[in-house]
This record gives C-alpha cells, structure tokens and sequence, in this order.
C-alpha cells in the first residue's frame, strides 16, 4: 500500500532530474490471459494518451479489448481531476460498475489522476471497497505488478505515488487513430497557477530527450501517419530542464524535416512563448498554424491571483505577434469566470479581452476548486448564479466570435486531413482543416485518411460543411 502525499508532490528541488529508463514487460496473472479488459478514459490529451498506453500494455499480456463492459474480466477507469464534475462523473460510473461486480467476477482499477488525491484514496478504501486496485500517473509502467498482487492478495491494492517523476519510454501502446497520433514531448508540469491540480498529480516538469521525440515521429510516419500532436501541460518550456540550446522552436523544425504531413502541439503557455517559436511554426511547412494560448483571465488582479506570470497586455502583445506573423493562424484559448475574488469590474475586463482578439474558439469553465491548491484557500464569495451567468455571457461572446471566424471560409477550399465518418451525420465524413476547424464532408468515395481539398459549403459556430474538390 503506497498513498499520495499532497506535501511531497509540490516538492520541487534545483536537482531534480527525471531519470529515462525503458519499459519492462512484466507476466500478468494467467487467470487474465486471453480476457476481455475494458478502458474507460476521462479529460485530457495526454489522459487519453495514457489509456492508449494502458491498453497497450493489456494488449502485450494477452488480452483483448471490448466496448461492452459486461463482457470484461477486468475494468479499468483513468480518471481526471482537473474539476468536481470529471470526479462526479466516475463515482458516477462507479455505481454502475458496483452493480455489475454484484452480478459476475470482474476486476476494477482506476487510475489517473483521481488517485492523486490523498482524499480520493482515502474515500474508495473507505467507501469503494469493491475496486480492487488503484496506481497514479507515475507507475502506470508498474500496472501489470499492481493488478497481479490484488489478485494475489485478495485484498485492495493501492500503489500511488506523489514525487517530482521520471520517464518511461518504450511501453507497448494500443492507439486510438491510425492516422493522427500523440506524441509526448513534455510531462508534469511546474508553473504552479493556483487553481491547478497538475503540477500536484502529474509531477515536475520533464522533457523526453529530442532525438527520441523524433525517432518516435519517423517511425508513425513509416506505419502510415499522416499527423502528430505533440503534447505537454505547457510544450513551449520544453527542453528547459535538460538542453541550455535546444527548446521547442529547435523541436518543432526537427521534426518537420521528418516530412510527416502534419505537426501540431498543445498546450502553449504564453510566459514561454519566444518570437523564436512563432517563426518556426510560420516557416516549418509541415507545423499548422493552429495555437491553443489559455488566456484564463483577463483582468491583471486575477491574473496575479491565478499566478499566470503575465499580464494581459503581455498576452496581447504576444496574440498579436501572432496573428502578425502566422498566416492563416487560428488561435483558441481556455477562460475561467468566477475565480475567488473577481468582481464585475474584473469579469468586464476578461470580455473586453475576448472582443479585442476575438478568438476562433474557446474552452470555458466555472472555476473549480481542487484539493490542497492555493486558490483552494481564497475566499470565494460570488454566488453561483452570477457565475452561471458570467458564463453565459462570456460563452455569447466566443460562440459569436466563432462563428465569425467561420463564416470567413464559406466558399473558401481548405485543406482538410480526413479522419473519420461524421458522428453527426453518418453519411459524410468528418475531418480538421490546418486551423483545426471540424469539418463533415460529403464524398461518394472512402476518403478517411486523406489530406483532401474541400470546398466550404455551409459555416456554424462549431463547425463547418463542405464538398470535395479535385
Ligand atoms: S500551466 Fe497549465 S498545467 Fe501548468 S499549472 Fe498552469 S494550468 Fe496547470
């Protein structure tokens, strides 16, 4: 039994140095062998990144996936703890699971960054005494070992870890697109903005060195990749902790020269956002011109209060510099109302930020309070209702914006990366143009896989139509 400790995971010395080891393939429990598993993932990119991992590894030992829980032999939930309601929702699931277990033998494990949470260990020992194993982000290499000692023991196994973090390369991974793939770049994060639970489940900031990045990306390119994202909590300090000369700029262009058809990363921090960077994206011919800049505030007071380390008219000037500088650029951000102390006055100043760049689309949320943060302790007395209504407001605005940035591409032909059929409408398909703008085609042949010019036909706040053009 190892717990997580809130005190050890922001511990962060100047020696810290992730160590980079390879992956060791460990025998899971015969009686799985040959089962059925089933993975449910919540959250973010490289939560969905870690559950391909996860059924990688399942893959490696055996056993085989299923999209109908009830067939499963061993059920595992990977989790996110970024705000309550990810957590409703898996001890939501949980019920369902409960009853299942009730009905036939199966195993249950959750993992991700719920685990994290010292108060989230303590209330499935307590409460959820039917999960029968739980590991956290930094020994996902080590579950096959905790698996095989709850079925060994009989009893809950709970193996979590709070500490700066290491490398595992190498794990078997079992991915989700066989067009477009994640790529690590950068793990844990240490900027410590104070309303987030990151820096706490997901450790210190580490880079994978630069040469691994780039075989990684030669060899999806040689399997038939057309894409690469390639994903950290903040991608533009990458290389800051091993490399004095070598940054993401350096990154971004050596893997251009792999000639993949498409680059893309996320999530970009405006605080390391060089003039550097912006030139690379502009001149790599393979790197889209799409950039994700979490703005969160747009008043400086909460900013400050955020702990974003820049002021607005520092994320102004940069967005411009941007806009400047990337042809065709699409840039979207994620905005907090409500954070503990903001005022009309303050709020008014986020909606003039959003007027003055006017975003091509925007993630925005009620802030959340999570365990043990900073912001956690901040008195925090604006009622719900006035941020349900600041959102709305502010959600008026972006979709209004959105849909403008849309509409300039009626009639416009866009270069468009099929990647599937539409989910929305089954009898077209559906891809992302080099912004990353969502796209359902219509086609008369089978053009998943594609990089396809389409002609816009029909914009929405959302997304956009479009026909195939020779
Ligand atoms: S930069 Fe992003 S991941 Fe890091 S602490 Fe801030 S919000 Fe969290």
């Amino acid at each position: 039994m190892h717990l997580p400790d809130m005190i050890e995971a922001k511990k962060r010395t100047k020696t810290n140095e992730a160590n980079i080891y390879d992956y060791v393939f460990t025998k899971i429990d015969e009686s799985l062998v040959g089962k059925k598993y089933f993975v449910r993932t919540y959250g973010c990119q490289m939560n969905e990144h870690d559950g391909e991992r996860i059924k990688g590894v399942l893959e490696s030992e055996g056993l085989t996936e299923t999209d109908n829980i009830e067939e499963a032999s061993i059920v595992i939930l990977n989790t996110c703890a970024v705000r309550e309601n990810a957590h409703d929702k898996v001890f939501g699931y949980l019920g369902l699971v409960k009853k299942l277990k009730e009905t036939k033998n199966i195993l249950v494990g959750i993992c991700g960054c719920m685990p994290q949470e010292k108060s989230v260990c303590d209330l499935i020992m307590s409460k959820y005494k039917y999960v029968d194993f739980m590991f956290g982000t930094h020994n996902l290499d080590q579950m096959v070992n905790v698996i095989n000692e709850s079925i060994k023991n009989k009893k809950q196994e709970i193996e979590v870890y709070s500490m700066p973090g290491n490398i595992c390369e190498g794990m078997p991974e079992k991915k989700d697109s066989k067009i477009s793939a994640w790529v690590d770049i950068q793990l844990g994060c240490d900027k410590f903005c104070t309303y987030c639970i990151i820096p706490y489940t997901r450790g210190m900031q580490r880079s994978r060195r630069h040469e691994d990045i780039v075989k990684e990306v030669e060899e999806l390119k040689k399997q038939g990749y057309k894409e690469v994202t390639l994903l950290g909590q903040n991608v533009n300090a990458y290389g800051k902790d091993i490399y004095d000369d070598y940054n993401l700029a350096n990154l971004l262009r050596d893997v251009d020269k792999t000639g993949i058809d498409r680059i893309r990363f996320v999530t970009s921090h405006p605080w390391d956002f060089t003039d550097e960077m912006i030139n690379a994206i502009e001149e790599c011919p393979h790197v889209m011109p799409y950039i994700h800049l979490p703005i969160q505030a747009g008043s400086n007071k909460i900013l400050k209060l955020m702990n974003r380390s820049y002021t607005k008219e520092e994320y102004l000037n940069l967005y411009n510099k941007i806009r400047e500088k990337v042809a065709n650029s699409t840039i979207t951000t994620d905005i907090i109302v409500g954070f503990p102390g903001e005022t009309n006055e303050d709020f008014e100043e986020t909606l003039e930020m959003v007027d003055k760049c006017k975003f091509d689309g925007a993630y925005t949320f009620i802030y959340s309070p999570r365990e043990n943060t900073p912001a956690a302790k901040l008195k925090d007395d604006t009622p719900k209702e006035i941020k349900e209504e600041r959102l709305h407001r502010l959600n008026e605005k972006i979709n209004k914006y959105s849909n403008e940035s849309n509409q300039r591409l009626l009639g416009k032909i866009e270069e468009v990366l099929v990647l599937n059929i539409s989910e929305k409408d089954t009898s077209k398909y559906m891809g992302y143009t080099r912004g990353m703008k969502l796209v359902n085609i219509e086609s008369n042949e089978n053009i998943i896989g594609q990089i396809v010019n389409v002609e816009i036909t029909e914009a929405k706040s959302f997304s956009l139509d479009g026909k195939v053009v020779k």
